[in-house]
């Protein structure tokens, strides 16, 4: 028996929302019995895509995250249902039982995730299946996962260890969205936008932009160096949160600059002259 998982890399991901449709268009006015009512048109987001805008003018940074239920192994909407309402499947797929769970409103408040969702017509919460009668139909992958066209959502089972998803989290990239719920999520992410420190260097003396200086940024056990580009600017990524760092400009001639930042948010340190 497979246990089903998902790999979202959010590099790959480029907010077209097609995922987002094929789920409308798969689940929209059409019941499947055992498995969900229908997908209202409106008010529900079965697959959300959040858009996480970073940094400051400007060094503005976008990232597109879709978020479907992450069909976790301690699940707490499972522990908040009366009379079986919402169950783990063998295959790991999380299901609201759309007949038991008629009047059961607490279920929707019990998932950290925000992805359980209240039908006040049908009196039901709802949320994404897997696509899980499409895959008992004998189907390879959930619809949001076959349209999607840069390959940024990865299906299969976890416990192959040659698919794509097991590979994926093997490299040791993959990641929870909220790894503080602790709810062993099934559904991870690879290149979860992290902070950043980015900044550019002019040359005090000519005002003309540093290409070449050399920035290093130390700090929690990290050593990373990199070169300022033709506009003198440079930029360190996937930093850890609240953590303090020093950067240190060095250009030849010039008197190298220190200078101390603390990613409580992301930091644009603007123009640094030499
Ligand atoms: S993400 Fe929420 S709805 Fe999905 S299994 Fe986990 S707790 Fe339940
Ligand atoms: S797996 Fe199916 S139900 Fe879940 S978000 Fe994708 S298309 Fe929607």
């Amino acid at each position: 028996m497979a246990r089903y998982g998902m790999v979202i890399d959010i590099a790959r991901c480029s907010g077209c929302y097609n995922c987002f449709l094929a789920c409308k268009d798969e689940h929209c006015g059409q019941d499947y019995p055992g498995y969900a009512a229908a997908q209202p048109m409106t008010g529900q987001f079965w697959m959300n895509i959040i858009e996480k805008e970073r940094g400051q003018y400007p060094k503005v940074k976008l990232a597109d995250i879709p978020v479907p239920c992450m069909h976790c192994e301690d699940a707490p909407c499972v522990k908040s249902a009366k009379g079986g309402a919402v169950y783990s499947r063998p295959d790991g797929i999380v299901i609201i039982d759309p007949a038991k769970a008629e009047g059961q409103k607490q279920i929707v408040s019990s998932c950290p995730y925000g992805v359980i969702y209240w039908n006040g017509e049908k009196n039901l919460p709802q949320k994404c299946t897997l696509c899980a009668h499409l895959l008992d139909a004998g189907w390879k992958e959930p619809r949001c996962v076959e349209m999607c066209p840069t390959g940024a959502l990865a299906f299969g089972d976890l416990d192959d260890p040659a698919s794509e998803v097991s590979r994926l989290i093997a490299s040791g990239a993959a990641e929870s969205l909220h790894p503080e719920y602790g709810l062993k999520e099934k559904v991870v992410y690879i290149g979860l936008p992290k902070k950043f420190v980015a900044g550019m260097v002019v040359l005090g003396d000519t005002d003309e932009c540093a290409e070449g200086a050399t920035v290093t940024l130390t700090g929690s056990g990290r050593n990373m160096t990199v070169t300022t580009d033709t506009f003198g600017d440079f930029e360190f990524e996937g930093l850890a949160d609240d953590t303090d760092y020093i950067v240190i400009i060095k250009a030849k001639g010039y008197k190298p600059k220190e200078i101390p930042v603390k990613t409580t948010s992301d930091v644009y340190l603007g123009v640094i002259k030499l």
